[in-house]
């Protein structure tokens, strides 16, 4: 089966492989693979050693982004968030239900924030101290251009936290450039192309040295993990999901191979070429333009026909061998198509003549947007 959802992806077999054996994470051989995956992924954030660390922490990404938020954003802190879509959303309710003060700024979902709008809410507001940006707001599938607004952040003094749960691996990231930048905080099972499972964070370890006793949680303390690392390379506080981690180890290395992120970037640009131009020839709408359409994943407009019916268009597309989402998250009915994972413009263009045939069969003539 073709996953085509914004997580988790489609992988390669050699990735499933490394899962499907037992491991000690104990063993000294697991905590050199550990000591040794921390480092590349430090590196592929563009981390500098000694100012940066990569932690890695059980849990997919929301427990990496609350561990993040309790560990780096102090309790009388005011956050400045973009209100990007769905995703922001949450990252508001998990820093509200910590007890963290959130302000939102709303975005609109048909275009990528603008830096001088967040220079216009900050210069407005001497309180706030934070600011949180979705990288890849995976409900809209805009791209919203970090590096800009975290530099805009940190002109004017500000501490910035980077939800880049669907970008890291593909999106570039070069948190070694961006000293404003406490955390950036992915998983493993969306760019990189690892399996669910475990979260990475990787943030400022003076950050990190000042936050003791801040998270109010032990399993979701930074601050801890990170000194039990400089006291323990390699060695998790609590049981990790070890094949998963040497799995990531293995995507890792085929990241590598295949030319890094900028060359991962360029084949979801290409995935989503095939889908957009596809998807348009069978008389389907886009959500968004082409030119603020993101490389992360795709909505689509339901279309008007009355025969139209998402779980029969998903049950429709299964039997041909290609998954997507059951529901959407766009205010309007639509559905929606990842573009990342171990697939290429073949696959989109196979899934494309998939959704043609499910159309063709659930009689949905009137394709334009409901
Ligand atoms: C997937 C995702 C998350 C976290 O999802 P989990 O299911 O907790 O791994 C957070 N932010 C964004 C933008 C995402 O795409």
């Amino acid at each position: 089966m073709r996953l085509l959802i914004p997580g988790p992806v489609t992988t390669q077999a050699a990735v499933r492989a490394a899962a499907a054996l037992d491991y000690a994470p104990w063993d000294n051989d697991f905590r050199n693979l550990i000591a040794r995956l921390r480092g590349r992924l430090l590196a592929l954030a563009g981390g500098r050693p000694g100012e940066h660390t990569a932690l890695i922490l059980q849990g997919c990404g929301h427990f990496a982004l609350e561990a993040a938020c309790r560990t780096l954003v102090p309790p009388d802190a005011r956050i400045l968030l973009l209100k990007t879509g769905q995703y922001a959303d949450r990252f508001e309710r998990l820093a509200q239900e910590i007890g963290r003060t959130v302000i939102g700024l709303p975005i609109p979902d048909d275009r990528p924030a603008d830096p001088a709008e967040l220079h216009a809410a900050l210069a407005a507001d001497e309180t706030l101290s934070h600011v949180a940006l979705i990288y890849s707001e995976t409900s809209t599938g805009l791209v919203h251009d970090v590096p800009a607004l975290a530099a805009m952040a940190g002109s004017l003094g500000r501490r910035v936290l980077v939800d880049a749960v669907s970008a890291f691996g593909a999106l570039p990231v070069d948190i070694g450039a961006l000293p404003m930048v406490d955390a950036v905080v992915s998983t493993t099972n969306k760019c990189l192309e690892g399996l669910p499972g475990a979260s990475v964070t990787v943030a400022r370890t003076d950050r990190l040295e000042a936050a003791a006793g801040r998270a109010g949680s032990w399993s979701l303390d930074l601050h801890d993990l990170y000194r039990h690392q400089l006291h323990a390379p390699g060695v998790f506080r609590f049981t990790p999901a070890a094949g998963v981690l040497v799995a990531l180890d293995v995507a890792l290395g085929l990241l590598e191979e295949e030319g890094g992120p900028r060359a991962r970037l360029a084949r979801y640009a290409a995935n989503l070429n095939a889908l957009y131009d596809g998807v348009q020839r069978l008389g389907l709408r886009p959500y968004l333009p082409r030119a603020v359409q993101g490389p992360i994943v795709m909505n689509v407009h339901a279309p008007g026909d009355p025969a139209w019916d998402l779980q029969l268009f998903v049950d429709a597309l299964k039997r041909r061998g290609t998954l997507i989402s059951n529901f959407h998250n766009t205010l309007r009915p639509s559905f929606r198509i990842g573009c990342i994972g171990a697939v290429t413009p073949d696959d989109m263009r196979d899934a494309v003549d998939a959704m043609g045939a499910a159309l063709t069969e659930m009689r949905v003539a009137n394709r334009e947007a409901a």
